[in-house]
């Protein structure tokens, strides 16, 4: 959205069209977000990982990333009561608009699969074994939702499970990281004490 007027006809800054897409977007973020948070972790695709720390993420999935921000923008929308408020208010405009860019893109690349399907690279919370399994939401009101397939466990990963998990696997890489880093230090420190090769000394 460039240079914030009041339409003529709308609510706020908005027009009812742009108003109806930021409806849209704040329902479809609630189903969103939490298959945003299992989808890195279905695909498999190790390419598919933020693999710098520039952001201050290691190892985590872009659908991941793209799901914390999503939630950031919910939360700092929370600041309005309604809607309503956010989009008579500049920066509420604003800010409920990247809302609305972050969410349709998202789900534009990674709409919700439909079938079930194997999470990779994440424990049970509750076995610790690599046996969960996502299920899609069945209807417009349900929800994402990660179990555990041993039939002695059963237990569900809610998304507040999953994000925990999650950091914990990214605490995990940056540790990693770290070790690797301070690995190369070390080496590169050795190579640097080694004396230079003195076989032209008084040659
Ligand atoms: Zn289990």
């Amino acid at each position: 959205m460039t240079g914030l007027t009041h339409p003529e006809d709308g609510i706020g800054y908005y027009t009812f069209d742009q108003f109806t897409r930021l409806q849209r977007a704040v329902n479809t973020a609630r189903s969103l977000v939490p298959w945003l948070r299992v989808a890195g972790y279905i695909r498999g695709a190790q390419s598919e990982r933020v693999t710098s720390s520039r952001d201050g993420h290691i190892g985590l999935p872009p659908t991941w990333l793209a799901a914390e921000e999503i939630n950031r923008l919910l939360a700092e929308l929370n600041r309005w009561a309604e809607l309503e408020d956010a989009v008579n208010d500049e920066f509420g405009a604003w800010l409920a608009w990247e809302l609305v860019r972050e969410t349709e893109t998202a789900n534009a690349r990674w709409a919700i699969e439909d079938r079930t399907h194997r999470v990779q690279h994440m424990r049970c919370g509750a076995c610790n074994a690599l046996t969960l399994r996502y299920h899609p939401p069945r209807h417009a009101e349900d929800i994402v939702i990660v179990r555990c397939t041993d039939p002695s466990c059963r237990t569900v990963m809610d998304e507040a499970m999953f994000a925990f998990a999650a950091h914990l696997i990214e605490e995990e890489n940056k540790q990693r990281e770290q070790q690797r880093l301070d690995q190369n230090r070390r080496r590169r420190g050795t190579r640097r004490t080694v004396p230079p090769n003195d076989l032209q000394v008084g040659a």
